[in-house]
C-alpha cells in the first residue's frame, strides 16, 4: 500500500496534548487500583474516568515499563557486590511522565535521570514542579528551576527541552545533563517515535546507538496499519492532528526490529502487546486487575493490544544484559523476533 502525506495532518500542539491524554488515561487507572502513582494527579487538570479496556490497555503499558526497567537497574556485572552500578535513564518525549518521582520513593533512582521534549511541554512541567513542594524536594533542594526555560536541572534529575527531530541538539544535550556516555544507560520512548518522521526516528535511533554502547531502547507504540482497525486507528487520531508519521515505515514486528539493528544495535526483539500481556505481565497482576471492573469487550481488547508493541534494541559493551528482556519462549504464530546474523 501507497505510504499517504501525512506531515499536513501533524500539528506539534495536538502532538503535545497526547501527553495530557496519557497523564489523564494514568490517572483513571490509578483511581480504579490498576496502577499506583503518587504523583499523576498533580500533572492533571481535568481528571476523567476512562472505559474498563482503555485502563486496562494503560495497565499493560505500564506493566511492561515497569518490569523491563526494573531489570536493567537491577543488572549488575557482578552479583554479589555492594556497590550497585551507576546506571542512566534518558526518557524521550517524557511529557508528564513521573517515573522518577515513584523511583525515588522506592530507593530505585538511577544516578542520573533525563527528560527531554518540546520547550512547550518542558515549560508546564517544570513550572509545576516549581510550585509543588512534593515534587520540588524530589529533585533537590539544590536544583536549578526555570519554569521560562523550561528546564530542571538538579544533581540526579534533568529535563531539557529540545526537539528531537534536531539530531545535532541532541548531542548538546549529552553535555548539558551531563550524561555519560559509558555508563549503563535505558531510553524510553513511549508513543513518541510514531509522531516522527521516520527519517528523524532512524537518526534518533542510530544516534542512541552510537552514542550509548551498554544500553537498552525501549520503544512503545502502534503497529499493523493496514487492516480495518489499523486505519481506524489512524483515522481517530489524524482527525485531532495527530497523524502518525511512523507507521507505514515500520508496520510490523519485524520491521521495529530492523529499525534497530539497521541503525546498529546488537540485538532487538519486538513483541504485540497482546502477547506481552499473556507472557510477560505477571500472572497474579493479571489476576488482580481483571477483577477491577466489569470486562467484556474482549475482541476488541484483542485487537487493540495487537495494534500495539513493545520494541527493545540492546547494545551490551560491559556484558551487563544476558538476562534481560522477554523471556526466551517460541513466538505465538504471526510475531517474530530477529537479531543480526
Ligand atoms: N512518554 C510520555 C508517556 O508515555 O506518558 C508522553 C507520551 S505523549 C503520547 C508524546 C510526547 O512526545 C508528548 O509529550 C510530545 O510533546 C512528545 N514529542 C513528540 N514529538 C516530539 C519531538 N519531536 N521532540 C520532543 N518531544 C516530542
Amino acid at each position: 500500500m501507497a505510504k499517504p502525506v501525512m506531515e499536513s495532518r501533524s500539528n506539534r500542539a495536538a502532538v503535545q496534548a497526547t501527553n495530557d491524554d496519557a497523564s489523564a488515561s494514568k490517572l483513571s487507572c490509578v483511581k480504579k487500583g490498576y496502577i499506583k502513582d503518587d504523583y499523576v494527579h498533580l500533572f492533571v487538570r481535568r481528571p476523567v474516568r476512562r472505559s474498563p479496556i482503555i485502563n486496562r490497555g494503560y495497565f499493560a503499558r505500564w506493566a511492561v515499563l515497569r518490569k523491563l526497567l526494573y531489570q536493567f537497574l537491577d543488572c549488575e556485572p557482578n552479583a554479589g557486590e555492594k556497590e550497585k552500578t551507576k546506571k542512566q535513564i534518558v526518557s524521550l518525549g517524557a511529557g508528564f511522565d513521573t517515573m522518577y518521582f515513584q523511583l525515588k520513593d522506592e530507593g530505585k533512582a538511577p544516578h542520573s535521570y533525563v527528560e527531554l521534549d518540546f520547550i512547550e511541554v518542558t515549560r508546564k512541567k517544570a513550572s509545576l514542579i516549581e510550585n509543588c513542594i512534593q515534587l520540588k524536594e524530589k529533585v533537590g533542594e539544590t536544583a536549578f528551576i526555570s519554569p521560562e526555560r523550561g528546564e530542571v536541572l538538579g544533581e540526579h534529575y534533568k529535563l531539557l527541552p529540545v526537539d528531537l527531530c534536531d539530531i545535532n541538539k541532541l548531542n548538546d544535550i549529552v553535555a548539558l545533563a551531563n550524561i555519560d556516555p559509558s555508563l549503563p544507560t535505558f531510553i524510553i520512548a513511549e508513543c513518541v517515535l510514531i509522531y516522527i518522521d521516520p527519517d528523524s526516528s532512524r537518526a534518533i535511533v542510530g544516534w542512541a546507538s552510537q552514542t550509548f554502547s551498554t544500553a537498552v531502547f525501549f520503544l512503545y507504540e502502534q503497529i499493523h496499519p493496514n487492516d480495518a482497525f489499523g486505519q481506524q486507528m489512524i483515522r481517530n487520531l489524524e482527525s485531532r492532528g495527530c497523524a502518525l508519521l511512523g507507521i507505514y515505515d515500520t508496520p510490523t514486528l519485524e520491521a521495529k526490529e530492523n529499525l534497530f539493528l539497521d541503525q546498529g544495535w546488537q540485538k532487538a526483539i519486538a513483541w504485540d502487546m497482546l502477547r506481552v500481556y499473556t507472557d510477560f505481565v505477571e500472572a497474579h497482576e493479571r489476576r488482580r486487575i481483571e477483577r477491577l471492573e466489569l470486562f467484556d469487550e474482549f475482541e476488541e481488547w484483542h485487537l487493540m493490544q495487537e495494534h500495539y508493541c513493545v520494541a527493545y534494541a540492546v547494545n551490551d559493551l560491559l556484558g551487563l544484559f544476558k538476562e534481560f528482556g522477554f523471556p526466551n519462549i517460541q513466538p505465538q504464530a504471526g510475531t517474530s523476533t530477529a537479531t543480526p546474523s
